[in-house]
């Protein structure tokens, strides 16, 4: 079958709840995907950043492969071997005290919301079932409907009431605007590091250092969702890092799977995460031997094999032959290790064409929001590499 079949029998039998490249993907190595015609391409998204490892890593793949063949799940209901070591790998490596596994981000943030309620009623003193938390506008934190409760993007939202209370909106980037927000019964500040979705927005240096000295003065629990900043995307463990912040609760996923298998983490104090007992809280799958086992590799070799490190000096070039592009179309390039944004004029006519263009030329990437060119290729990626993308980058900014 080729590219169109795929197609049509797609948009035939799935839902219509994406809009992606017409490129039917067949197999994969490293920073490079294959599509059914036989087409190479050079992956510049990385599945949002869940393949910072690049894709079928072969120290995953072999564990994967490993695990399978002993226990993929017991439940939580059992103990299985994976679970407490990944535990103890990931607190260690990111010097938190506990952690607790789900499958997905937007689980992830349901598990930092409901943590950070039920730490305000037993250990803040707020008067039952007043909590509120804090979160910014254009912010993407997945999409239960708690959670598109607070987003401020209508497409998240439309059609999805009645919404869940208790969540107050302020601007990203104003920390006064957090200071005045906040009262006796605000439990929590939800914030990403950098808003990947809302087009790679920076806050202005300092924001979120501040915003982590008001969260201390006033009690309220400062969480980060590093889901895709996190992991080594932005050239540090942490995008928090970059300001020296330390959040009291974090949530992970998409890179700590490599790709491989959806699992997810939130990590935190034991005063935070300590608020669950016995059946306040769980999943089938979180914490299931396979999960476990992927992610604990998954981590290692980001370590060991410096993409961390990569990310940061790469991104650094990347972002300045970026910037050193003389094309009428681009308004700003901003970013912070391989997680780089192109603002593109309104008068462009939208990422999208661009990103077609790219496409035609081998480089896969997507538009976020309307006007943004957003890359983030797989930290194992080589300056060889990045140039041969650069070139096509470069061609397709020079285009009418
Ligand atoms: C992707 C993402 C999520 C949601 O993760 P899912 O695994 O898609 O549920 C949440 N927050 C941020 C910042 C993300 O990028």
């Amino acid at each position: 079958m080729n590219t169109q079949e795929y197609i049509a029998i797609e948009d035939q039998y799935n839902a219509h709840n994406y809009h992606p490249l017409d490129v039917v993907i067949s197999h994969a190595e490293g920073v490079w995907v294959y599509d059914v015609d036989g087409k190479k391409y050079m992956d510049f998204l990385s599945a949002y950043s869940a393949m910072n490892q690049g894709h079928c890593h072969p120290r995953i793949l072999k564990v994967l492969q490993n695990q399978a063949q002993k226990v993929t799940l017991t439940s939580r209901a059992f103990r299985n071997d994976q679970l407490p070591l990944l535990a103890r790998e990931l607190c260690e490596l990111t010097g938190y005290e506990m952690m607790l596994p789900m499958n997905s981000g937007t689980e992830a943030i349901e598990t930092a919301l409901k943590a950070a309620r039920k730490w305000g009623y037993t250990v803040k003193g707020v008067e039952k079932d007043s909590a509120e938390i804090v979160t910014c506008a254009g912010n993407f934190h997945g999409r239960s409907i708690t959670i598109v409760t607070f987003s401020t993007e209508e497409n998240y939202r439309g059609g999805y009431g009645p919404f869940t209370p208790g969540f107050v909106t302020i601007p990203y980037g104003d920390a006064d605007a957090l200071e005045a927000a906040i009262n006796e019964n605000t439990v929590a500040f939800l914030v990403e590091p950098t808003q990947g979705e809302s087009g790679v927005v920076i806050p202005p240096q300092g924001y979120l250092k501040k915003a982590r000295e008001i969260c201390t003065r006033h009690n309220v629990l400062f969480m980060a969702d590093e889901i895709q900043t996190g992991l080594g995307r932005t050239g540090k463990l942490f995008a928090c890092a970059h300001e020296g912040v330390r959040p009291d609760v974090v949530a992970i996923g998409k890179a700590l799977s490599g790709g491989f298998y959806p699992v997810s983490a939130v990590l935190a104090a034991r005063e935070v995460l300590g608020v669950f007992n016995p059946g306040s809280h769980g999943s089938t799958f979180g914490g299931n031997p396979l999960a476990c086992a992927v992610a604990r590799e998954a981590l290692k070799v980001l370590v060991e094999e410096g993409m961390i490190e990569n990310s940061a000096r790469l991104g650094d070039y990347f972002l300045g032959r970026l910037q050193r592009i003389e094309s009428d179309h681009v308004e700003l390039v901003r970013g912070k290790g391989l997680f780089i944004g192109v603002v593109l004029k309104r008068k462009a006519g939208g990422a999208r064409r661009f990103c077609e263009a790219l496409q035609e030329k081998g480089l896969l990437c997507k538009e976020t929001h309307e006007h943004v060119i957003r890359f983030a290729p797989p930290l194992v990626i080589t300056k060889e590499e990045l140039d041969w993308a650069l070139e096509r980058i470069e061609e397709v900014l020079m285009m009418d």
